[in-house]
């Protein structure tokens, strides 16, 4: 017994001792205060931005240190204290003469290496290679330098010193007390991470965006449906009305969509057609791009001339036809242009892979645009040694949180058995607040998609985020998702017995709302968060506290608005409709003063001390107010009360009982 107690009390001892201390197998940047070591950045740097970004690394690890009481030094390689030990911050000549060639690294890999007391911080920082249009502000999907050396900087941080990266901007990164900062002194490894690219349209590069793998393009094209680009109808539709589709006895485009576009289609039969598609790809190669994307038009429409019936033997099979057209331009680039990719979509007509050939060239990536287990199952027939991406639609739908963070680990977790080595979010990240955990589930998993998991990551966010007030946090999003979760596992549509598709919350968005934040939903949630605005200390924590209680107020005003309204027409009593009436004022209260008061009605609110994240994603009132006039991203509110003109309602009233 004796005996037994002596070993759990060593081994106890061996962990405390773990836990506040370096073992002996470590190199210690500092401790108790203290380091001997500086920071070294490369004396020069392949661009102005690129130098910029390097110098913020170097303040963020020296913020990393000052947190834990050390004071240390940033100098340029040729500058420094040659008595001192450094880390190594990019592409400094002491990483290249100890092995470390970022030059040669083809994605967003980096390396971590310790050489004596020195230690090596270094991925691939490559400028732009796309030039960019003047006064646009550079964006994710038309190209941003790659930055594999804030990847590696933000990794190591987070792995050694006690970083999080947790949000956008500087109240997003929260350090945690760290007083013995240390790497293994054996330290040598080369992170590869599985995804090439992981953006959405606006993204950007930021140390949240880079830690939390989310890599703009850099140099692939995502394309899309390129085909109008190649034959834009405003360029050809008058002098060569034969390149497009014949569509009931007329050659197309002599019709405009809503948007005011040419309706375009085309006549693949025709060999300029096929050659401008092709040349295309070559422009794009021209303007810098290493892979170029390759798609038909979204709405599809065949060609109905007999030339295009008989092309490539398929009949009427044009998913057929469309992929032996893109595998031909495939395989002329390959000869042609070898060191470059071809991305093409999986979409419409191309869903399922093709049925004449089981293989294609090395060159191809296939951008799946749909994920089901059973087009998965289809893919899984098909050889593609280039590999596939994946364009996804994880986040879109609105203000409100339209997913959990179950069904994001299920889906990234599926991406990587897939081998999917490149991801696009047709989303934006434009709620924070409800939704940040879920987000940085999303975006850590890609450091280890097979071996972390979800709830060790929320848990690491809420201990982060939230510190003081982590546990009614923990308990908030909780009850959150698991609300959530309903709208998730809920088919969106059906088939009924006579055969019509059939959505359940079709033009009635008030429905979901109120099933998901029920009376109970929102009470509790309104209380745990009291709770943790009560515990909150320090001023990082009340801001993530502020946005969190700003969108948690947005969603809690919409469904008090819905719960009324189901009341009222449950019981159209004079009393109910004044409360709802009462209701919908408090909404316009509380958008009104986020927005600016001209026509365009832009967001101008911030929280205070966080200028650098734009509430529901910088969207105008109109997007944000859920008003008829946008129906991208909302769902169906024209009909609910939220878009009322109360003012009127009650003159109406009044007019009507005669005051
Ligand atoms: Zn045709």
């Amino acid at each position: 017994m004796r005996i037994k107690f002596l070993l759990w009390a060593s081994l106890l001892a061996g962990l405390l001792a773990l836990s506040v201390t370096a073992s002996a197998a470590d190199l210690v940047l500092a401790a108790s205060g203290k380091s001997d070591y500086q920071i070294v950045v490369p004396d020069a740097s392949p661009s102005p931005e690129i130098g910029q970004w390097l110098e913020q690394t170097a303040r963020l690890i020296q913020d990393a240190f000052k947190t834990n009481g050390c004071e240390v030094s940033v100098a340029p390689e040729g500058k420094r204290d040659p008595a001192k030990p450094g880390i190594y911050v990019g592409d400094t000549v002491f990483a290249r003469a100890h092995g470390v060639t970022v030059q040669a690294f083809p994605d967003w890999r980096y390396a971590h290496k310790v050489v004596g007391r020195d230690v090596v911080l270094a991925g691939r920082d490559q400028p732009c290679p796309i030039p960019q249009v003047a006064d646009r502000k550079p964006i994710a999907w038309s190209g941003l330098p790659r930055l594999g050396t804030l990847k590696a900087a933000a990794d190591f941080l987070r792995q050694y010193a006690g970083t999080r990266f947790l949000y956008p901007g500087e109240t997003g990164v929260e350090f945690l007390p760290t007083p013995v900062i240390a790497v293994p002194a054996e330290l040598n490894v080369v992170k590869v991470p599985p995804v090439l690219f992981n953006f959405t349209y606006w993204g950007q590069n930021s140390f949240y965006e880079m830690a939390n793998n989310f890599f703009p393009s850099v140099d692939t094209n995502m394309g899309v449906h390129t085909w109008p680009e190649a034959i834009p109808a405003d360029t050809y539709r008058e002098t060569h009305p034969e390149y497009f589709a014949l569509l009931g006895g007329k050659r197309c485009c002599t019709a405009k969509d809503y948007r005011g576009k040419w309706t375009e289609q085309y006549c693949i039969s025709n060999p300029d057609v096929r050659e401008l598609i092709y040349k295309e790809l070559l422009d794009k190669i021209e303007r810098g791009y290493e892979t170029v994307g390759l798609g038909q038009p979204d709405g599809f429409q065949p060609c109905q001339c007999d030339a295009c019936k008989a092309l490539y033997g398929t009949g009427d099979d044009w998913g057929e036809k469309i992929w032996i057209l893109h595998r031909d331009l495939a395989v002329r680039l390959r000869q042609e242009r070898p060191d470059n990719k071809v991305l093409i979509i999986s979409y419409g007509q191309t869903w399922s892979p093709p049925k004449s050939f089981h293989k294609f060239p090395d060159n191809v990536i296939v951008l799946l645009c749909r994920m089901t287990p059973e087009i998965l199952n289809q893919w899984s027939e098909c050889q593609v040694p280039g590999g596939f991406a994946s364009y996804l639609y994880t986040f879109l739908g609105g203000y409100a949180p339209v997913t959990t963070p179950v069904d994001i680990e299920a889906q990234v977790k599926r991406l990587h058995a897939f081998h999917v080595r490149g991801a696009y979010q047709d989303s934006f990240y434009g709620n924070y607040g409800l939704m940040g955990p879920a987000i940085y589930v999303y975006g850590r998993l890609f450091d280890d998609p097979a071996g972390l998991r979800a709830k060790d990551l929320l848990q690491e966010f809420y201990d982060g985020a939230f510190r003081e007030a982590a546990a009614p946090m923990r308990q908030f999003y909780d009850t959150l998702y698991h609300a959530v979760q309903f709208a998730v596992d809920f088919p969106p549509a059906y088939e009924d017995v006579t055969g019509r598709k059939r959505g359940h919350a079709e033009k009635d968005s008030m429905k979901r709302m109120t099933f998901i934040y029920s009376p109970d939903v929102l009470q509790e949630l309104g209380s745990l968060l009291s709770q943790a605005e009560k515990l909150a200390a320090s001023d990082k924590v009340k801001r993530r506290l502020a946005l969190v209680r700003l969108e948690f107020d947005y969603v809690r005003h919409i469904a008090t608005i819905g719960h009324l309204w189901n009341a009222y027409r449950v019981v159209p009593d004079p009393t109910l409709h004044e409360r709802l009436l009462d209701a919908v004022d408090g909404w316009n209260a509380f958008l009104d003063p986020l927005f600016t008061p001209d026509k365009g009605r832009y967001m101008k609110y911030r929280i205070p001390g966080w200028p650098e994240l734009v509430p529901f994603a910088g969207h105008s009132h109109y997007c944000v107010a859920l008003t008829k006039d946008n129906l991208n991203y909302t769902g169906y509110y024209e009909h609910t009360p939220l878009n009322w003109n109360t003012a009127e309602i009650r003159k109406e009233k009044r007019g009507r009982s005669g005051l």
